[in-house]
């Protein structure tokens, strides 16, 4: 059930129907607009709570969601969600690049990598310690070695640093170096990882499942929002069809049916998408087309090179190509960098 107060409603009142909620044994998840407050409410929801809650002054409408997930559903929100990474944007008229290689590998290379998608205007960076790999022989990333590299980044360039968590175990580790939590496609349904990440109150971005419908994304969302934690965005990565050319099937439509039907931001990464650096830059002007709030892109030194997903990367060359021409496209769809 969403419960929205009035605009301008008192901070007394906000808090009175807050207890009131809790009384009742539910769980008030406020959402704090720049006009009013709306509350989502999870639980058995009875009638007489339901005409309770409606004679309370401040209160302007409440509405039960009809959809599975509630909190991420675009009926408790009629603006879009704006999630800070580390004083970060992404969500709205904002439109934030995650740029950084897949994997962590030495510090000269993260260290390169982190200055130079700085300088051609991203504003995250993104690298693997903890690799998902098909195969067990492959590399599987620097481990805490590589969280130390990323928050040395961080330090040299300032960046804010999303990356990989894989278990639960390794949520808490992770956060003391980190400033968002990817979670990856393949874990898109392991929902003690969800729980924990939710737990620790961090941005988290979640990447979609190779098999997943969209319900099942938003539901996956709804796992992490409902522990308390509203800093969810959506990435589009690509999923599994019968076609092999690109790594993936890239669902552009994914941008436009998520702002539908949910009021979270939503990015894509399109070099997991297609798998082949060529598609990189077209498809990333599809995402700004697409109204995307973001783009998540594998850049590397040398991408010939790299210890995973080389094929996909961009040289800095590249990724600063793809940053200036993404920009007259972002006029036009009034978002800023
Ligand atoms: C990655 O971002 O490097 C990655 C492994 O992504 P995905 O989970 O989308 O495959
Ligand atoms: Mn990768």
């Amino acid at each position: 059930m969403i419960i929205v107060m009035k605009v301008g409603a008192p901070s007394k009142e906000i808090d009175a129907v807050s207890q009131f909620i809790r009384d009742a044994g539910l769980t008030p998840h406020p959402m704090i607009g720049v006009e009013r407050t709306v509350f989502g409410v999870i639980g058995d929801i009875d009638k007489s709570f339901e005409e309770r809650v409606q004679t309370f002054e401040s209160v302007d409408i409440v509405q039960r969601v009809s959809k599975p997930y509630k909190l991420a559903s675009r009926q408790v929100a009629t603006n879009d969600s704006v999630v800070y990474v580390d004083g970060v944007p992404v969500g709205g008229e904002h439109f934030t690049v995650i740029a950084g290689p897949c994997s962590v590998e030495t510090e000269e290379q993260i260290i390169s990598t982190a200055k130079a998608v700085k300088k051609s205007g991203a504003k995250l960076l993104r690298g693997g310690a903890y690799k998902p790999r098909t195969g067990p022989y492959a590399f599987h990333g620097l481990g805490e070695d590589g969280l130390k590299l990323l928050a040395l980044a961080k330090k040299e360039t300032g960046l804010p640093i999303v990356a990989e968590v894989k278990t639960p175990a390794l949520v808490e580790l992770a956060c003391q170096y980190i400033d968002a939590i990817q979670i990856g496609a393949r874990n898109m349904q392991n929902y003690d990882l969800l729980i924990e990440a939710g737990k620790s109150g961090k941005p988290v971005i979640l990447k979609r499942g190779l098999w997943a419908t969209y319900e099942e994304w938003l539901l996956a969302a709804e796992y992490i929002l409902s522990q308390n934690n509203p800093n969810v965005i959506l990435c589009e990565r690509g999923i599994r069809t019968f076609e092999t050319y690109t790594r993936n099937t890239f669902d552009i439509a994914a941008v436009s049916v998520i702002h539908e039907l949910s009021h979270l931001p939503i990015i894509t990464d399109p070099s997991h998408a297609v798998g082949k650096w060529k598609f990189v830059e077209p498809m990333s002007m599809a995402s700004v087309a697409a109204g995307a709030n973001g783009l998540m892109i594998e850049v590397h030194p040398n991408p010939d090179k790299a210890f995973s997903d080389g094929n996909q990367s961009l040289t800095f060359e590249n990724f600063d190509k793809l940053m200036n021409n993404i920009k007259p496209l972002l006029q036009v769809m009034k978002k800023s960098l």
